[in-house]
């Protein structure tokens, strides 16, 4: 029987202490199912606590060049143990090795982006002058931050997208609690470390793990916190958003993206780049490729080139490094993968390649004669399946684009310029990608959706303005 090497413990972290706890949860390594972690169930006193902590850490002073110090820090600290963080995503999430390793290099890139953003917040002059009556007044705008804010992460890219929310709150100046995905806290507990020794201030950052449904409104309720992030599916972000009241919320959250392949375009490198967006993490990403909408002209074509790169993905053991595709996070989810694309069959849909599930691995699965109504459509399907469909006009694609509930990313493989510009101004979603997938990010970007995809962007810059409050000074002489 395989077994992991490292094995882990954990206590809450509040105040700048490890709190241990007799009760612990159990995290699975997702391709062996054997425990690799064990983690402290949050209970109302250590909110209480971990938020009476960053109250006073909030209360003292963090210059911005200490905040840039203490982020770049952790950035080379990350970097220079890679290797056991991505071992960590790897177990936790069934991430293949090369894919995790590429989540913390990236990881480091987003808390260097936030160190050096902390440097740059500011306001602008406004010329109320240029008012009547107004001649001898000036005024500027300046940005505080808003005080303690509560992150909570999902469980698909469990270290990033925890550096996306601590990076910008830590640089903007507020003090942080996180509450990681109870399936893979294990590589955010591992960076609480690294912030620890990097020597942020004690109450700066918490981290409390449990089960969402738990800890998610011990937070909600606790009126001293003053803002949500909140990365996750569109049920809990509906639910953070009602408890949070007045409060400040931002939401990233699900989608069922598109990409149109257009009749000019390059379609070995389309075939190419939606196999592989399709099928990263599984298909667990929220901008992974779902719908492909593709010129009728070129369909056959394009088709054959996806189906052979699937077969090609290779599944197995996460830590193997030819691995390219692991197990999904829970046989459950598999399970209702395996459902939808059943139901789907049975209303007329063709699998082209793969539509088969052994245990908690579901295999890439392309599939064809779908209408637009299957919940493999219409639904996200946050799994290894992606659904293609043709279309003869541009004005019906765009509007089959738009007919979601959803609207984070699309891709739009065309080098006509009319189509861009048409595509530019009539699809509906936070990001437009011209010449590859929806699922293409990187981590500077703004990025967040609309309708059901959420509210507030993402990427250091845009999330310190979610995190900052303007305040205009107007000064009359
Ligand atoms: P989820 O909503 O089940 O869980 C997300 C987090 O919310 C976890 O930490 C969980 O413990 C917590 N939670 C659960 N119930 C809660 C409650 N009642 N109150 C407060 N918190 C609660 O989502 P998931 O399954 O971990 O992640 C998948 C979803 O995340 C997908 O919909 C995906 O599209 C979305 N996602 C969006 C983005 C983005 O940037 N837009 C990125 C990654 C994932």
């Amino acid at each position: 029987m395989y077994k992991t090497a490292i094995d882990y413990s954990f206590g809450l972290f509040i105040g700048g202490e490890w709190i241990e706890k007799d009760e612990k949860d159990t995290v699975l390594n997702k391709y062996t199912q054997e425990v690799f972690a064990k983690t402290a169930a949050t209970e109302e006193q250590d909110v209480k606590r971990a938020v009476k902590s960053a109250k006073e850490a909030f209360s003292k002073p963090f210059s911005q060049y200490e905040r840039y110090g203490v982020l770049l820090k952790v950035a080379q600290l990350l970097r220079s143990n890679q290797e056991e963080f991505a071992r960590a995503i790897a177990e936790e999430v069934g991430k293949p090795i090369t894919e995790a390793r590429g989540e913390v290099e990236r990881s480091a890139l987003t808390l260097e982006i936030s160190a050096e953003e902390s440097k740059r917040i500011h306001g602008e002059e406004i010329p109320v002058q240029a008012a009547p009556g107004s001649e001898n007044r000036k005024a500027f705008t300046r940005r505080y931050p808003v005080g303690i804010v509560a992150a909570i992460t999902p469980f698909n890219v469990p270290l990033n997208l925890v550096c996306h929310k601590i990076g910008p709150a830590i640089a903007a100046g507020n003090s942080v609690i996180l509450k990681p995905a109870e399936q893979t806290p294990v590589s955010s507990l591992l960076l609480t470390r690294l912030f620890e020794e990097a020597g942020l201030p004690k109450g700066r950052l918490s981290v409390l793990t449990g089960k969402g449904e738990d800890v998610g409104p011990l937070l909600t309720s606790n009126q001293e916190i003053n803002m949500f992030t909140f990365t996750g599916s569109p049920k809990v972000g509906l639910l953070i958003r009602e408890q949070a009241g007045l409060r400040n919320v931002a939401l990233e959250l699900g989608n069922n993206s598109a990409t149109i392949v257009h009749n000019d375009a390059d379609i070995e490198q389309a075939a190419k780049l939606v196999a592989q967006k399709s099928f990263n993490n599984a298909g667990q990403v929220c901008i992974s490729v779902q719908r492909v909408y593709v010129h009728e002209e070129i369909y056959e074509e394009f088709l054959s080139k996806v189906c052979e790169a699937t077969e090609q993905i290779k599944l197995g053991d996460p830590l193997e490094e030819d691995t390219q595709m692991g197990p999904m996070i829970a046989e459950e989810e598999a399970m209702r993968v395996e459902r939808w694309v059943n139901e789907a069959v049975e209303a007329g849909a063709k699998v082209a390649t793969g539509g088969a599930r052994k245990g908690v691995f579901y295999h890439p699965t392309v599939l064809t004669n779908v209408n637009d109504n299957m919940k493999v459509c219409r639904q996200e399907v946050f799994g290894p399946v992606v659904a293609i469909d043709t279309y003869r006009e541009e004005d019906e694609v765009i509007t089959r684009v738009n007919d979601s509930d959803y609207g984070l990313q699309a891709g739009l493989f065309t080098n006509n310029m009319s189509f861009v510009m048409k595509a530019m101004d009539g699809i509906h979603v936070g990001g437009l990608i011209v010449n590859d997938t929806s699922g293409y990010r990187v981590d500077h970007m703004p990025y967040g959706g609309v309708k059901k995809s959420g509210t507030g962007k993402e990427g250091p810059r845009y999330a310190i303005e979610e995190m900052t409050e303007e305040k205009i000074i107007v000064l009359n002489n």
